[in-house]
């Protein structure tokens, strides 16, 4: 795909990973349209100076009438959507024997159903223009998982099954799907962890740092551009899961 001119929505993306890919694609030539729960601060805005090529649209992708009304202002206001990307997500850490169902659920509903949300009604345009692709963020804990995260891996691997479906259910109308998994990436996410977990995690990846959110975007532009790609999982993780 040609990026120049094409219109993504990143949902989750006023800051980290999510405001990295949105950044990627408007350097790319795309018009952006950033996504936040409550609001887009202005000085977010303010990093994507031609304003014709960025547009903000709040809205809580576990709500199902707000993620759909996100996707139609989208498309009101750029003409078309040609790629979403499923950035949002939370984690609400726990043991599993201590967890309580509404945490467990928590991440769920952002995670998978949240992307879910997104994804049909973005799916219904690209339908119509027989063009588009759809980036699910995922984690490496998917595939490998990881104490505490019973939820939120549950979450990221169901966004894999779900990533490899919709890759075969819209193939036939040149529609493509793929997964990015990173694994430790700098970000409020990670900084919430304390230094000693933190020293930890490092000397379990194999290029012994974590990974900067510009690392995952490269990526995620790489899978839009490349139009024989769908149905993966690509692994942004300095080694950390090698299946
Ligand atoms: P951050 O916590 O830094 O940012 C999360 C973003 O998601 C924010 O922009 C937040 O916006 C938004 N968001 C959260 N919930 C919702 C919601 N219900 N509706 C709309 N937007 C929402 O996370 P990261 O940048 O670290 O993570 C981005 C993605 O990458 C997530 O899916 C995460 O699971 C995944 N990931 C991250 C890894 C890491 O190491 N950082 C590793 C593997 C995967 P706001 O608060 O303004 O609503």
């Amino acid at each position: 795909m040609d990026l120049q001119n094409k219109t993504v929505l990143v949902t989750g993306s006023t800051r980290g990973i999510g405001l990295a890919i949105a950044k990627a694609f408007y350097q790319a030539g795309c018009r952006v349209v950033l996504n936040g729960r409550k609001n887009v601060p202005e000085q977010v805005l303010a990093e994507f100076t031609d304003s014709q090529r960025v547009f903000a649209v709040t809205g809580d992708v576990a709500d199902a009438s707000e993620a759909q009304e996100m996707v139609a202002q989208a498309l009101a206001h750029f003409g078309q959507l040609d790629i979403l990307v499923n950035n949002a997500g939370i984690t609400r850490d726990m043991l599993a024997n201590r967890m309580t169902l509404e945490d467990f659920k928590a991440p769920i509903e952002t995670n998978l159903i949240g992307s879910f949300n997104v994804t049909q009604p973005a799916l219904k345009a690209m339908y119509r223009a027989r063009s588009g692709c759809i980036i699910n963020i995922s984690s490496v804990v998917a595939l490998i998982g990881n104490v505490g995260q019973v939820n939120y891996a549950a979450s990221k691997a169901g966004l894999i099954g779900m990533t490899k479906t919709i890759a075969r259910e819209a193939a036939r109308r040149n529609v493509r799907c793929n997964a990015i998994t990173p694994g430790m990436i700098e970000t409020d996410m990670v900084a919430v962890l304390s230094e000693k977990t933190q020293e930890k995690l490092k000397s379990e990846i194999p290029l012994g740092h974590f990974g900067q959110p510009d690392e995952v975007a490269q990526t995620a532009v790489f899978l839009a551009e490349n139009d024989y790609v769908t149905g993966q999982v690509i692994t942004v993780d300095g080694g950390l899961a090698m299946v």
